[in-house]
Parts: structure tokens; C-alpha cells; sequence
């Protein structure tokens, strides 16, 4: 956001960034412990990203590397998500996503940033690979939250985007092989195992989402999660990506949140608002994500969304920064990574879960 975009809004710059204070870098494991005590001193003005794990090195890296050269970290967070969006094996986000039940790819995707307390999202938006920066104009050049379906793929033509098939031959031959394989009642008969791609059974009830949160150099707070929703979804079906409070929520106050997994389950229990709210009282990320989770859990009632032995059904991940710059995740089930970015470097760290993986 520009100084005249803040103008225009009206919003005060309030002085100076808070001073970051010293801050803890728990190394999580898959077994988890509660927060250890604050073992790292992070330096005022040191950057910090967190991430899920389909970031890579690339994603976090660039929106580090993009902020250090000046970019305001929003933008170069949403810049390192585009590259994940813009890969075609990347079947849960952008061009190669996963179709919906007509093969139809739709996108969700928000951002929103602590400094002004904005944020834009976009939902079902078809053509167009790269939501996240389509949701960055609706929150620049809008005075709306979210736009939705034809408005936000003629929104983002308007601002230049282009129209492209986002449906990879991979995707397709997933999605006819879905079809084929639903019912020995219709008419369609699945190919030879050796025709499809790689693994295609595994793309079956795919979930997949990209999400990165971070801490600027000034102690501001921002995120994005973009992703094409549940494989095979019902079209129109808006999972928690687009949904702030769900699948993103930034407050440079206490923190920043997203998520990624069955989205339904987060939209119901407010997950990423949840963590924010549990940062503010002073819990370590990891354990405000964790938190969360229970309350999902708790939520969790319907015999079709459990296992045989009444645990979800279901993976759902949250990724999260407090305001000095403390980073964790937790997941559902353990046994998946995320990723985090500091001046120490890019790596990937065990992600804990409330059940084994
Ligand atoms: N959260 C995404 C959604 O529900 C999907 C996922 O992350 O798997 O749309």
C-alpha cells in the first residue's frame, strides 16, 4: 500500500513501529512439547516469514529477498506466492490446480496486511492464475473485501490480467479419470493405469493451499493463502482461503494466521482468527495454532467427518507469526512440514500434530 492509497483511506500513520522484542525460535518437532522458553534474540528490524510447506525455498525466499531490496513485504509475499501459483505440478494452487466436478478450475485467494487493517480476496475466479495478486488490487483499489466468480475474473481483466486455460492435460486426465471411476452406473469407462499420470489416484480428495504470513522490517504483520480448493468440488464451492477469519487473519497488534486442509471445518470455527485472538494473549504460535485445532476438533461431530476411532477425517494446518516474530505451526495429523525464513536462512521445520501422521 502506497502512502496515497493510506491518504485516500484516511488512515493515520501512528509514529513509529513498535520495537520487536526479544523472541523465541522453537524448533517444533513432530512430538510436541509446550513452547520452550525464548532461547533467540531476535534483532529490531530482522524479517521473518512463515509458511506452508508447498512455499519451498523459492516462495519465502523471494518475498525476503524482494522486501530486503525495498518492496513492502505484502507485495513480496504475494510475489512468492505467484511463483507456486504459476507451477503447473503444484496441483493444489493456480495453473495445474485441480478441477472442480465440471473440470473447471476455480480459485481462492486473500491478502491482508496489519499496517492498515485491510484486506481483499477473491473467490470461483476462473482463468486467471494468479488470484493472489488479483485479491492484492481488491484490497488496493477497491473499498470491498471480496469479489467473487465473473466480478472478480472481470475486475482482474480490467487491471490487465490475462484469460488462460489453467486446466493442464495432468489435471484433466485426473479429473476424467474421477468421473469415470464414480459409478459403474453411467456410461464412462476409466483408461489403463498406464495411460494416466503419475499417481493420479493419489489427487483424489487432494487438499493443498498455499499460505504465507510475515513480520516486516518496520514490526508490520501481512499474509496471503491462495489455493484452487478441494479437488472435485461442487462448482461455486468457496473453501476458507478467501474467507478472512478462516483462512488468513492479520492483526499487527497480535499476529498473523492462515491455514491450509478441509476448508469447511476452518470457516465453522474462524481457525486463523482463533490464532490471532490466542497470540494476543500472549501464546506462542505454536500453541495458539494448536488451540485451535482442539476447538476444531470439538467442532467435529458429524460420524461422516470422523475416522473409525472418532478422530477427523480430515488434515488441517495452521501456520503462524506473533508480533515479535515467533513462528510455529500445527496440524491436525503431524508428519508434514511447513516452512519459515529469517535471517538464518530458508529451511523446513517437522510440523506437530494433535494425532499422530
Ligand atoms: N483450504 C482449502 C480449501 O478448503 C483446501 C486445502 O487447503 O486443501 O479450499
Amino acid at each position: 500500500m502506497t502512502e496515497a492509497d493510506l491518504s485516500r483511506r484516511g488512515f493515520l500513520a501512528t509514529g513509529a513501529a513498535a520495537a520487536l522484542a526479544t523472541t523465541a525460535c522453537v524448533q517444533t518437532t513432530t512430538t510436541w512439547k509446550p513452547a520452550a522458553p525464548e532461547v533467540l534474540v531476535r534483532r529490531q528490524g530482522t524479517v521473518c516469514l512463515v509458511g506452508s510447506q508447498n512455499t519451498k525455498k523459492r516462495a519465502l525466499e523471494l518475498a525476503y529477498e524482494l522486501h530486503g531490496k525495498g518492496t513492502p513485504l505484502l507485495d513480496a509475499i504475494v510475489k512468492g506466492i505467484n511463483t507456486v501459483e504459476d507451477d503447473p505440478s503444484d496441483h493444489s494452487v493456480g495453473l495445474g490446480g485441480i478441477p472442480n466436478e465440471d473440470g473447471v478450475v476455480e480459485l481462492d485467494a486473500s491478502v491482508m496486511d496489519g499496517r492498515t487493517g485491510l484486506s481483499g480476496a477473491v473467490a470461483s475466479i476462473q482463468d486467471i492464475k494468479n488470484p493472489a495478486s488479483v485479491a492484492l488490487l481488491v484490497m488496493r483499489y477497491t473499498d470491498h473485501c471480496l469479489l467473487v466468480g465473473p466480478g472478480a475474473k472481470q475486475f482482474a481483466k480490467h487491471h490487465g490480467f490475462k484469460e488462460e486455460n489453467l486446466l493442464t492435460d495432468d489435471a484433466r486426465e485426473a479429473w476424467l479419470h474421477w468421473k469415470a471411476t464414480l459409478s459403474d452406473k453411467d456410461d464412462r469407462f476409466p483408461k489403463e493405469t498406464a495411460l494416466l499420470p503419475k499417481d493420479v489416484k493419489a489427487w483424489f480428495g487432494i487438499t493443498g493451499t498455499v499460505n504465507c504470513c510475515g513480520l516486516d522490517k518496520d514490526g508490520h504483520l501481512s499474509g496471503c493463502t491462495s489455493t484452487s480448493g478441494l479437488a472435485f468440488k461442487i462448482p461455486g464451492r468457496v473453501g476458507d482461503s478467501p474467507i478472512i477469519g478462516a483462512g488468513l487473519y492479520v492483526d499487527d497488534d497480535a499476529g498473523a494466521a492462515g491455514s491450509t486442509g478441509r476448508g469447511e471445518a476452518n470457516i465453522i470455527t474462524l481457525g486463523s482468527g482463533m490464532v490471532v485472538e490466542a497470540m494476543r494473549r500472549g501464546a506462542h504460535p505454536t500453541d495458539a495454532a494448536k488451540e485451535a485445532l482442539e476447538r476444531v476438533v470439538r467442532f467435529t461431530k458429524m460420524k461422516h467427518l470422523q475416522r473409525a476411532d472418532g478422530k477427523p477425517d480430515f488434515q488441517l494446518k495452521f501456520y503462524a507469526i506473533d508480533k515479535k516474530g515467533r513462528t510455529g505451526s500445527f496440524g491436525m495429523f503431524a508428519g508434514e512440514q511447513y516452512a519459515m525464513c529469517d535471517e538464518h536462512g530458508t529451511r523446513l521445520v517437522d510440523c506437530p500434530g494433535l494425532f499422530g501422521g
